[in-house]
């Protein structure tokens, strides 16, 4: 049996990537592996939109959201952070762990987050606040937030405006310096379409500034120390070497194909499944705020959710995600991100379908495939 990923991270993995991190290891302070880090490296400012260097980290994304919150603040600042969903949380549960105070934006799960909210607080509170802390794709619940509004704001207050774009970068639109965001986060095993192992961070000079006088305690997730390094094509310690020369095989099949056309198969891709969804019936979770890296749909009264999951994936090898948290059971997800192509939502679309006729949900067959097919062309 085949197994296909339609997970929201980890996603598939190109051959052309696979087969490079499958070669013998090489040592990672040589002249050899400083010339993959460099070309490594000016890829990816190319997909973040940053003209400032993009930090390598060797663990999974949030590796560099605690890198991002311990390397910017000091104690006694404050911090915003908008909770729309479980990663939202996470800034949350980061900040708490650094005995930062931070004031909660609290959106409903599956609505869109008014900027607004975030223009009231920082006006009462001032300069106290050093970072706003959002997610662009809130994975858990399928929902965009508007970053590019919510930068608008930033910009006029001594705040930095820090992005979890971890789900997001290479699958939603995201223009780091023309929008003006300060801080970017991501991870290799989502839209970056490598396993995971590998964060990724971009800071503006607003943001450095901030490094330098931050206080809190750190050591291998200081982002200072990867500064230093970065601008030498090296790492302070050793980087997952193989992971790296992945990146750069899936760096190079995003610059061939552009960014704008990525961000079109992604728009494309995502409006073909929300459309399928809606064929078969089925209700969106967020309609007015989703998120073109991952779809999150209602799972239908009488149905099983997590039996529908489980199924899909093990009587018929299709992975998709189910709800987490409080969603647990209510939802399930099918990512478009990354190097999930137009055959695999097929493959994804046509097992759902069987699964649903099996737990007894109706609808007319095949309805689903043909509405999907109809939006890929
Ligand atoms: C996957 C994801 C994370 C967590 O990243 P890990 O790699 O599991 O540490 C954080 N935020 C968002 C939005 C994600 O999609």
């Amino acid at each position: 049996m085949k197994n296909y990923l339609l997970t929201p991270g980890p996603t598939p993995v190109p051959l052309e990537a696979l087969e490079a991190m499958a070669r013998p290891i090489i040592h990672h302070r040589t002249p050899q592996f400083q010339e993959i880090l460099k070309e490594v490296e000016e890829n990816l400012k190319y997909v973040f939109q940053t003209k400032n260097p993009v930090l390598i980290l060797s663990s999974s994304g949030t590796g560099a959201m605690e890198g991002v919150v311990a390397s910017l603040l000091s104690p006694g600042d404050k911090a915003i952070v908008v909770r729309g969903g479980k990663f939202g949380e996470r800034w949350g549960e980061l900040c708490a762990a650094y005995g930062i105070e931070f004031i909660p934006v609290d959106v409903e799960w599956g609505k869109a987050l008014d900027p607004q909210a975030i223009k009231k607080i920082l006006e009462k509170e001032g300069s106290k606040v050093k970072g706003v802390y959002v997610t662009l794709c809130e994975t858990s619940t399928g929902v965009a937030t508007d970053i590019e509004k919510i930068a608008e704001i930033t910009k006029d207050y001594e705040s930095v405006l820090v992005v979890d774009a971890i789900s997001a970068l290479g699958a939603v639109p995201l223009k780091t310096d023309e929008w003006g965001i300060d801080v970017v986060v991501s991870g290799s095993q989502k839209g970056l379409m490598i396993p995971p192992g590998l964060a990724f961070v971009s800071l503006s000079e607003k943001a450095w500034k901030l490094a330098e006088k931050s206080t809190l305690p750190k050591f291998y997730f200081n982002l200072k120390a990867y500064k230093k390094s970065v601008e030498k094509n090296d790492t302070p310690y050793t980087p997952a070497v193989n992971l790296v020369i992945g990146l750069r095989e899936a760096l190079k099949l995003i610059k061939e194909e552009g960014i704008e056309n990525l961000i079109n198969r992604h728009r494309k891709n995502s409006k073909a499944v929300r459309e399928a969804v809606k064929a078969l019936g089925l209700e969106l979770f967020a309609p007015d705020a989703y998120s073109e890296a991952v779809t999150a749909v209602r799972v239908p009264e009488g149905v099983d959710g997590g039996k529908l999951v489980k199924t899909m994936r093990d009587k018929y090898g299709v992975a998709i995600a189910g709800g987490q948290a409080q969603l647990k059971g209510k939802i399930f997800r099918i990512a478009t991100m990354g190097y999930i192509t137009a055959d695999d939502l097929k493959k994804g679309f046509e097992t759902l379908e069987t699964v649903l006729l099996e737990l007894g949900y109706n609808f007319e067959k095949g309805v689903g495939i043909k509405t999907l097919e109809k939006n890929l062309v």
